[in-house]
Protein backbone atom coordinates (compact mmCIF):
# COMPACT_ATOMS: atom_id res chain seq x y z
CA UNK A 1 0.00 0.00 0.00
CA UNK A 2 1.37 3.48 -0.81
CA UNK A 3 0.80 6.40 1.59
CA UNK A 4 -0.18 10.25 1.10
CA UNK A 5 1.07 12.46 3.72
CA UNK A 6 -2.12 14.49 4.77
CA UNK A 7 -1.15 17.59 7.84
CA UNK A 8 -4.23 17.44 10.66
CA UNK A 9 -2.21 19.77 13.01
CA UNK A 10 -3.32 22.99 14.02
CA UNK A 11 -0.65 24.92 12.36
CA UNK A 12 0.77 24.52 10.16
CA UNK A 13 -2.41 23.38 8.04
CA UNK A 14 -2.36 21.53 4.76
CA UNK A 15 -1.13 24.32 1.61
CA UNK A 16 -3.75 24.83 -1.02
CA UNK A 17 -2.52 24.23 -3.93
CA UNK A 18 -3.09 27.71 -5.59
CA UNK A 19 -0.99 29.25 -3.34
CA UNK A 20 1.61 26.74 -3.82
CA UNK A 21 1.54 28.19 -7.27
CA UNK A 22 1.60 31.50 -6.65
CA UNK A 23 4.21 31.54 -3.94
CA UNK A 24 6.31 29.45 -6.70
CA UNK A 25 5.91 32.50 -9.12
CA UNK A 26 6.16 35.47 -7.06
CA UNK A 27 9.26 36.38 -8.41
CA UNK A 28 9.06 40.19 -8.21
CA UNK A 29 11.11 42.82 -6.06
CA UNK A 30 8.42 44.57 -3.42
CA UNK A 31 9.15 48.18 -4.08
CA UNK A 32 7.56 48.03 -7.84
CA UNK A 33 4.13 48.67 -8.50
CA UNK A 34 3.57 44.92 -9.33
CA UNK A 35 3.98 44.37 -5.56
CA UNK A 36 2.65 47.85 -3.94
CA UNK A 37 -0.91 46.38 -6.20
CA UNK A 38 -0.72 42.74 -5.00
CA UNK A 39 -0.13 44.35 -1.58
CA UNK A 40 -2.77 46.67 -1.25
CA UNK A 41 -5.09 43.94 -3.01
CA UNK A 42 -4.60 41.76 0.02
CA UNK A 43 -4.63 44.16 2.56
CA UNK A 44 -8.22 45.21 1.37
CA UNK A 45 -9.43 41.16 1.17
CA UNK A 46 -7.56 41.09 4.67
CA UNK A 47 -10.00 43.61 5.78
CA UNK A 48 -12.67 41.72 4.79
CA UNK A 49 -11.40 38.30 5.59
CA UNK A 50 -11.24 39.36 9.73
CA UNK A 51 -14.38 41.48 9.16
CA UNK A 52 -13.52 45.07 10.02
CA UNK A 53 -13.32 48.81 9.09
CA UNK A 54 -10.43 48.98 11.34
CA UNK A 55 -6.77 49.17 9.70
CA UNK A 56 -4.82 45.92 9.04
CA UNK A 57 -1.36 45.51 9.11
CA UNK A 58 0.29 42.22 7.51
CA UNK A 59 3.97 41.70 9.45
CA UNK A 60 6.53 39.42 8.15
CA UNK A 61 6.84 37.00 11.79
CA UNK A 62 5.00 34.22 12.93
CA UNK A 63 2.05 34.76 14.96
CA UNK A 64 4.10 35.76 18.40
CA UNK A 65 5.65 38.68 16.65
CA UNK A 66 2.30 40.06 15.97
CA UNK A 67 1.45 39.18 19.73
CA UNK A 68 4.52 40.92 21.24
CA UNK A 69 3.68 43.89 19.03
CA UNK A 70 0.46 43.97 20.94
CA UNK A 71 2.25 44.62 23.83
CA UNK A 72 5.25 46.34 23.16
CA UNK A 73 3.26 48.95 20.98
CA UNK A 74 0.32 49.21 23.62
CA UNK A 75 1.12 49.41 26.88
CA UNK A 76 4.40 50.72 28.95
CA UNK A 77 6.53 49.36 31.57
CA UNK A 78 4.68 48.80 35.40
CA UNK A 79 1.25 49.13 33.30
CA UNK A 80 -1.42 47.00 34.61
CA UNK A 81 -3.24 44.17 32.57
CA UNK A 82 -5.34 41.48 32.38
CA UNK A 83 -4.67 38.43 30.97
CA UNK A 84 -7.50 35.72 30.81
CA UNK A 85 -5.25 31.79 30.11
CA UNK A 86 -6.46 28.41 30.13
CA UNK A 87 -3.30 27.23 28.29
CA UNK A 88 -0.03 27.25 26.82
CA UNK A 89 -0.92 30.56 24.64
CA UNK A 90 -2.90 32.23 27.36
CA UNK A 91 0.59 31.61 28.78
CA UNK A 92 2.36 33.14 26.63
CA UNK A 93 0.48 36.55 27.47
CA UNK A 94 1.69 36.57 30.85
CA UNK A 95 5.19 35.63 29.65
CA UNK A 96 5.24 38.64 26.90
CA UNK A 97 3.33 41.14 29.79
CA UNK A 98 6.09 39.95 31.95
CA UNK A 99 8.86 40.65 28.97
CA UNK A 100 7.81 44.12 28.70
CA UNK A 101 7.97 44.76 32.52
CA UNK A 102 4.54 44.94 32.53
CA UNK A 103 2.13 44.25 36.05
CA UNK A 104 -0.21 41.36 35.21
CA UNK A 105 -3.17 40.09 36.97
CA UNK A 106 -4.31 36.64 35.52
CA UNK A 107 -7.62 34.96 35.66
CA UNK A 108 -7.01 31.24 34.54
CA UNK A 109 -9.16 28.16 33.73
CA UNK A 110 -8.17 24.51 34.19
CA UNK A 111 -6.60 22.97 30.68
CA UNK A 112 -9.90 21.73 28.55
CA UNK A 113 -12.07 24.87 30.18
CA UNK A 114 -12.97 27.94 29.55
CA UNK A 115 -12.60 30.84 32.55
CA UNK A 116 -15.24 31.78 34.52
CA UNK A 117 -17.24 35.09 33.56
CA UNK A 118 -17.88 35.90 36.88
CA UNK A 119 -14.07 35.78 37.79
CA UNK A 120 -13.14 37.78 34.82
CA UNK A 121 -15.92 40.58 35.34
CA UNK A 122 -14.72 40.19 39.12
CA UNK A 123 -11.04 40.91 38.51
CA UNK A 124 -11.04 43.70 35.09
CA UNK A 125 -10.69 47.09 36.83
CA UNK A 126 -10.40 50.00 34.87
CA UNK A 127 -6.56 50.83 35.62
CA UNK A 128 -6.08 47.85 33.54
CA UNK A 129 -4.29 49.11 30.19
CA UNK A 130 -5.56 46.32 28.27
CA UNK A 131 -6.99 42.43 28.68
CA UNK A 132 -5.42 39.92 26.89
CA UNK A 133 -7.01 36.85 26.00
CA UNK A 134 -7.27 33.88 22.89
CA UNK A 135 -10.30 33.61 21.00
CA UNK A 136 -9.49 29.70 21.14
CA UNK A 137 -6.90 28.01 23.15
CA UNK A 138 -5.20 25.69 20.69
CA UNK A 139 -3.30 23.93 23.41
CA UNK A 140 -6.84 22.08 24.93
CA UNK A 141 -9.10 22.90 21.88
CA UNK A 142 -11.12 25.67 23.94
CA UNK A 143 -12.98 28.23 22.85
CA UNK A 144 -13.46 31.31 24.79
CA UNK A 145 -16.40 33.74 24.71
CA UNK A 146 -14.91 36.91 23.29
CA UNK A 147 -18.24 38.83 22.67
CA UNK A 148 -18.97 37.78 26.14
CA UNK A 149 -15.70 39.52 27.67
CA UNK A 150 -16.05 42.81 25.30
CA UNK A 151 -19.48 43.15 27.27
CA UNK A 152 -17.86 42.84 30.35
CA UNK A 153 -15.04 45.21 29.05
CA UNK A 154 -18.45 47.71 28.32
CA UNK A 155 -19.83 47.54 31.77
CA UNK A 156 -17.00 47.32 33.78
CA UNK A 157 -14.20 48.88 32.19
CA UNK A 158 -14.67 50.65 28.69
CA UNK A 159 -11.18 52.60 28.25
CA UNK A 160 -9.60 49.25 28.33
CA UNK A 161 -8.56 47.58 25.26
CA UNK A 162 -9.32 44.27 24.53
CA UNK A 163 -6.55 42.54 22.34
CA UNK A 164 -7.59 38.74 21.09
CA UNK A 165 -5.22 36.41 19.73
CA UNK A 166 -7.52 34.94 16.83
CA UNK A 167 -4.89 33.12 15.18
CA UNK A 168 -6.77 29.49 15.51
CA UNK A 169 -10.14 31.19 16.05
CA UNK A 170 -9.92 33.66 12.58
CA UNK A 171 -11.51 31.49 9.79
CA UNK A 172 -13.28 28.90 12.73
CA UNK A 173 -14.51 31.32 14.96
CA UNK A 174 -17.74 34.11 14.60
CA UNK A 175 -16.57 37.73 15.43
CA UNK A 176 -18.41 41.33 14.95
CA UNK A 177 -15.03 42.89 15.59
CA UNK A 178 -16.56 46.12 15.43
CA UNK A 179 -19.73 45.75 17.08
CA UNK A 180 -18.14 44.30 19.79
CA UNK A 181 -15.03 46.54 20.10
CA UNK A 182 -11.89 44.04 19.45
CA UNK A 183 -9.53 46.54 19.57
CA UNK A 184 -6.78 44.12 18.05
CA UNK A 185 -7.41 41.05 16.52
CA UNK A 186 -4.42 38.79 15.55
CA UNK A 187 -4.33 36.46 12.77
CA UNK A 188 -1.26 34.15 11.66
CA UNK A 189 -0.47 32.56 8.14
CA UNK A 190 0.04 29.08 8.59
CA UNK A 191 -3.96 28.50 10.32
CA UNK A 192 -6.84 28.98 8.68
CA UNK A 193 -5.67 30.55 5.78
CA UNK A 194 -3.75 27.66 4.00
CA UNK A 195 -0.68 28.92 3.26
CA UNK A 196 2.97 28.55 5.12
CA UNK A 197 4.07 30.05 8.38
CA UNK A 198 5.68 33.16 8.54
CA UNK A 199 3.06 36.23 7.92
CA UNK A 200 1.06 37.77 10.89
CA UNK A 201 -1.59 39.57 10.78
CA UNK A 202 -3.68 42.47 13.16
CA UNK A 203 -6.40 44.47 12.88
CA UNK A 204 -5.69 47.92 14.96
CA UNK A 205 -8.62 50.15 16.30
CA UNK A 206 -8.41 53.68 16.46
CA UNK A 207 -8.31 53.48 20.21
CA UNK A 208 -5.07 50.98 19.52
CA UNK A 209 -3.52 53.47 17.50
CA UNK A 210 -3.82 56.69 19.63
CA UNK A 211 -2.74 54.47 22.64
CA UNK A 212 0.82 53.95 20.82
CA UNK A 213 1.09 57.38 20.82
CA UNK A 214 1.84 57.26 24.83
CA UNK A 215 3.67 54.10 24.56
CA UNK A 216 6.86 54.48 26.24
CA UNK A 217 8.65 51.10 24.82
CA UNK A 218 11.13 51.28 22.66
CA UNK A 219 10.27 49.87 19.47
CA UNK A 220 11.99 48.98 15.80
CA UNK A 221 10.90 46.45 13.69
CA UNK A 222 7.77 46.05 15.56
CA UNK A 223 6.92 49.64 15.37
CA UNK A 224 3.62 49.61 14.06
CA UNK A 225 3.41 53.17 13.38
CA UNK A 226 5.86 53.04 10.58
CA UNK A 227 3.87 49.78 9.31
CA UNK A 228 0.36 51.75 8.88
CA UNK A 229 2.33 54.65 7.65
CA UNK A 230 4.49 52.60 4.84
CA UNK A 231 0.85 50.17 3.99
CA UNK A 232 -1.01 53.58 2.93
CA UNK A 233 1.17 53.52 0.04
CA UNK A 234 1.09 49.97 -0.41
CA UNK A 235 4.46 48.94 0.65
CA UNK A 236 5.98 47.61 4.02
CA UNK A 237 8.69 49.05 6.20
CA UNK A 238 11.13 46.79 5.75
CA UNK A 239 11.31 43.88 2.79
CA UNK A 240 8.14 41.87 3.11
CA UNK A 241 7.79 37.92 2.81
CA UNK A 242 6.89 38.53 -0.99
CA UNK A 243 6.02 35.04 -1.72
CA UNK A 244 3.55 34.48 1.13
CA UNK A 245 1.88 37.98 0.08
CA UNK A 246 1.37 36.31 -2.91
CA UNK A 247 0.37 32.91 -1.66
CA UNK A 248 -1.96 34.52 1.11
CA UNK A 249 -3.82 36.86 -2.16
CA UNK A 250 -4.94 33.63 -3.68
CA UNK A 251 -5.76 31.42 -0.86
CA UNK A 252 -8.23 34.58 -0.49
CA UNK A 253 -9.01 34.05 -3.33
CA UNK A 254 -10.02 31.03 -3.19
CA UNK A 255 -12.20 30.89 0.02
CA UNK A 256 -14.26 34.04 -1.18
CA UNK A 257 -14.26 31.54 -4.60
CA UNK A 258 -16.33 29.14 -2.10
CA UNK A 259 -19.41 31.49 -2.07
CA UNK A 260 -19.37 32.52 -5.43
CA UNK A 261 -16.47 35.50 -5.49
CA UNK A 262 -17.39 37.51 -1.89
CA UNK A 263 -15.44 36.99 0.12
CA UNK A 264 -17.44 38.10 3.39
CA UNK A 265 -19.59 34.97 2.29
CA UNK A 266 -17.24 32.64 1.51
CA UNK A 267 -15.53 33.51 5.14
CA UNK A 268 -18.59 32.40 6.65
CA UNK A 269 -18.44 29.46 4.69
CA UNK A 270 -15.13 28.51 6.13
CA UNK A 271 -16.43 28.63 9.32
CA UNK A 272 -19.41 26.41 9.24
CA UNK A 273 -17.14 24.22 7.56
CA UNK A 274 -14.86 24.38 10.88
CA UNK A 275 -17.41 23.97 12.86
CA UNK A 276 -19.34 21.05 11.25
CA UNK A 277 -16.51 19.47 10.85
CA UNK A 278 -15.42 19.55 14.32
CA UNK A 279 -18.81 18.46 15.47
CA UNK A 280 -18.63 15.61 13.12
CA UNK A 281 -15.19 14.41 14.59
CA UNK A 282 -16.04 15.35 18.34
CA UNK A 283 -19.33 12.43 17.50
CA UNK A 284 -17.41 10.01 15.87
CA UNK A 285 -14.54 9.76 18.48
CA UNK A 286 -16.96 9.76 21.41
CA UNK A 287 -18.66 6.72 19.59
CA UNK A 288 -15.43 5.20 19.63
CA UNK A 289 -15.05 5.79 23.30
CA UNK A 290 -12.98 8.25 23.27
CA UNK A 291 -13.50 11.33 25.69
CA UNK A 292 -13.82 14.74 24.46
CA UNK A 293 -10.39 17.19 26.06
CA UNK A 294 -12.75 20.17 25.91
CA UNK A 295 -16.25 19.13 26.60
CA UNK A 296 -17.88 21.81 27.49
CA UNK A 297 -16.59 24.88 25.55
CA UNK A 298 -15.18 22.80 22.05
CA UNK A 299 -13.23 25.00 19.77
CA UNK A 300 -13.71 24.42 15.84
CA UNK A 301 -10.04 24.81 14.82
CA UNK A 302 -9.14 21.98 16.52
CA UNK A 303 -10.47 18.61 18.98
CA UNK A 304 -8.24 17.69 21.46
CA UNK A 305 -9.26 14.30 22.55
CA UNK A 306 -8.20 12.08 25.95
CA UNK A 307 -6.77 8.62 25.65
CA UNK A 308 -7.97 6.68 28.45
CA UNK A 309 -6.01 6.28 32.07
CA UNK A 310 -2.69 4.74 31.77
CA UNK A 311 -2.48 5.11 28.08
CA UNK A 312 -0.02 7.35 26.11
CA UNK A 313 -1.50 9.73 23.47
CA UNK A 314 1.85 9.41 21.71
CA UNK A 315 0.82 5.70 20.79
CA UNK A 316 -2.01 7.27 18.97
CA UNK A 317 0.20 10.18 17.30
CA UNK A 318 2.64 7.52 16.00
CA UNK A 319 0.43 4.81 14.59
CA UNK A 320 -1.38 7.67 12.66
CA UNK A 321 2.31 8.61 11.15
CA UNK A 322 3.49 4.71 10.59
CA UNK A 323 0.35 3.47 9.59
CA UNK A 324 -1.59 6.25 7.44
CA UNK A 325 1.25 8.64 7.27
CA UNK A 326 -1.43 11.29 8.70
CA UNK A 327 0.60 13.60 10.84
CA UNK A 328 -1.29 14.95 14.64
CA UNK A 329 -0.55 16.86 17.16
CA UNK A 330 0.08 15.35 20.73
CA UNK A 331 -0.49 17.18 23.70
CA UNK A 332 1.51 20.34 24.69
CA UNK A 333 3.48 21.14 27.60
CA UNK A 334 2.26 18.65 30.53
CA UNK A 335 -0.82 17.70 28.33
CA UNK A 336 2.13 15.57 26.33
CA UNK A 337 1.35 12.11 26.58
CA UNK A 338 -2.51 12.74 28.11
CA UNK A 339 -4.51 14.07 24.55
CA UNK A 340 -3.73 14.12 20.84
CA UNK A 341 -5.03 17.16 18.96
CA UNK A 342 -6.81 17.47 15.09
CA UNK A 343 -6.88 20.40 12.95
CA UNK A 344 -10.27 21.51 11.58
CA UNK A 345 -9.03 24.86 10.41
CA UNK A 346 -8.22 26.08 6.95
CA UNK A 347 -7.91 23.68 3.97
CA UNK A 348 -9.67 20.52 5.31
CA UNK A 349 -13.15 19.58 4.21
CA UNK A 350 -15.46 16.88 5.12
CA UNK A 351 -14.07 14.14 2.92
CA UNK A 352 -10.73 14.65 5.04
CA UNK A 353 -13.30 14.16 8.42
CA UNK A 354 -14.25 11.13 7.09
CA UNK A 355 -10.56 10.03 5.99
CA UNK A 356 -9.20 11.22 10.01
CA UNK A 357 -12.56 8.62 10.60
CA UNK A 358 -11.83 5.84 9.28
CA UNK A 359 -8.22 6.06 10.28
CA UNK A 360 -9.29 6.34 13.96
CA UNK A 361 -11.55 3.15 13.59
CA UNK A 362 -7.99 1.24 12.48
CA UNK A 363 -6.03 2.53 15.46
CA UNK A 364 -8.64 2.19 18.05
CA UNK A 365 -9.34 -1.18 16.93
CA UNK A 366 -6.00 -2.48 16.28
CA UNK A 367 -3.92 -0.24 18.17
CA UNK A 368 -5.66 0.41 21.56
CA UNK A 369 -7.47 -3.07 21.23
CA UNK A 370 -10.72 -0.98 22.21
CA UNK A 371 -14.44 -2.72 20.92
CA UNK A 372 -14.90 -1.44 17.57
CA UNK A 373 -16.92 -1.88 14.75
CA UNK A 374 -15.31 -0.74 11.18
CA UNK A 375 -18.17 2.66 10.28
CA UNK A 376 -19.28 3.41 13.72
CA UNK A 377 -17.50 6.72 13.39
CA UNK A 378 -17.87 7.67 9.97
CA UNK A 379 -21.38 6.68 10.29
CA UNK A 380 -21.84 9.36 13.29
CA UNK A 381 -20.19 12.02 10.90
CA UNK A 382 -22.59 10.94 8.29
CA UNK A 383 -25.26 12.13 10.39
CA UNK A 384 -23.75 15.62 11.47
CA UNK A 385 -22.92 16.04 7.96
CA UNK A 386 -26.17 15.15 6.71
CA UNK A 387 -27.87 17.00 9.30
CA UNK A 388 -25.87 20.28 8.40
CA UNK A 389 -26.47 20.06 4.46
CA UNK A 390 -29.81 19.84 5.18
CA UNK A 391 -29.98 23.20 6.94
C1 LIG B 1 -0.26 28.92 16.49
C2 LIG B 1 -0.71 29.83 17.57
C3 LIG B 1 0.03 30.96 17.96
C4 LIG B 1 1.26 31.46 17.26
O1 LIG B 1 2.32 30.70 17.31
P1 LIG B 1 3.55 30.97 16.31
O2 LIG B 1 4.30 29.72 16.50
O3 LIG B 1 4.25 32.15 16.79
O4 LIG B 1 2.97 31.18 14.96
C5 LIG B 1 -0.48 31.80 18.93
N1 LIG B 1 -1.67 31.55 19.49
C6 LIG B 1 -2.42 30.51 19.15
C7 LIG B 1 -3.75 30.33 19.80
C8 LIG B 1 -1.97 29.61 18.18
O5 LIG B 1 -2.73 28.57 17.82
Amino acid sequence: MIRKTRLYTPGPTPLLPAAQFAMAAADMHHRTPEFRALFQKVLAQLKVFVGTKNDVLLLACSGTGAMESSVSNLTSPGDKVLVLTAGKFGERWTGLAKAFNLAPEVVSAPYGQTFDLAAVRAALKPEHKVVYMQATETSTAVCHDVQAVARIRDEVAPDTLLVVDGITGLGTTYFDVDGWGIDVLIGGSQKAVMIPPGLAYLSMSDRAWAAMETSRNPRYYFDLRKERKNAAAGESAYTPAVALVAGLGAALDYIAGQAGGDLEKGRIALIDNAQVNAEATRAGLTVLGFKLFAPTAPAAAATAVAVPEGMDSGVVVRALKAKFALVAANGQGEMKGKIFRVAHLGFFDYLDTVALLGAMEHIARDTLGLPVQFGQAVAAAQEVYAKAAKE
